[in-house]
């Protein structure tokens, strides 16, 4: 079987952009990672699910449930449930605070996995692990595709991912992009799209 390679996936759905990006916090970069376009196709989705099932077989045993926090490890976690032969649940927020809604339930003693698109300082992965584990399930492991974290992400548990990535970022004052004379992009806008 051919080896999963993430980051030429990820390159070749356009979920990973070289460029020079302006991102919401101001800050700009010359790396853009947005994981919706590479799960936007289910055969690509299905592979990076199993490949993740994989890793996290390894670390985490067979859990009964996938548990994503919404709307990002959605899609992911479910192809990972699909590869583990376990059920997928996803948390949301409500009033700010991740819940368990839409009539899912967790079974005390339940071995649960929690599954990230991209991980990046972790919080939401630990909210999502603070509710599998207030209802009884343990959890396991935790998967994403990408680990942003740069190693820092501790959830108290084995953590796998697809593929690591620190991307830089410089202030607009301060940007070897801006003096190469590289135009800046702001991703999600027209000139964004038309790439
Ligand atoms: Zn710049």
């Amino acid at each position: 079987m051919e080896a999963f390679d993430a980051h030429r996936l990820l390159q070749e759905t356009g979920a990973l952009l070289t460029g020079h990006f302006l991102l919401t916090s101001g800050l700009h970069s010359p790396q853009y990672v947005q994981c919706a376009r590479l799960l936007q196709f289910p055969t690509v989705a299905e592979r990076a699910g199993a490949a993740l099932a994989q890793r996290l077989r390894r670390i985490g045993g067979a859990p009964d449930v996938v548990v994503a926090p919404a709307i990002g490890g959605i899609v992911i976690a479910h192809e990972t449930a699909r590869a583990l032969g376990a059920r997928c649940v996803f948390t949301e927020r409500e009033q700010g605070a991740m819940t368990l809604r839409r009539g899912f339930a967790l079974a005390e003693g339940e071995v649960a996995v929690v599954v990230e698109d991209v991980v990046t300082t972790g919080g939401s992965t630990r909210e999502t692990m603070a509710v599998a584990t207030q209802l009884g399930a343990q959890v396991a492991a935790v998967g994403a595709i990408i680990d942003r974290s740069g190693g820092q992400a501790e959830f108290g548990a084995p953590f796998a991912a697809l593929l690591a990535l620190t991307i830089p970022t410089y202030h607009p004052d301060d940007c070897p992009l801006c003096r190469a004379g590289v135009p800046l992009v702001k991703p999600g806008s027209r000139a964004f799209k038309s790439k």
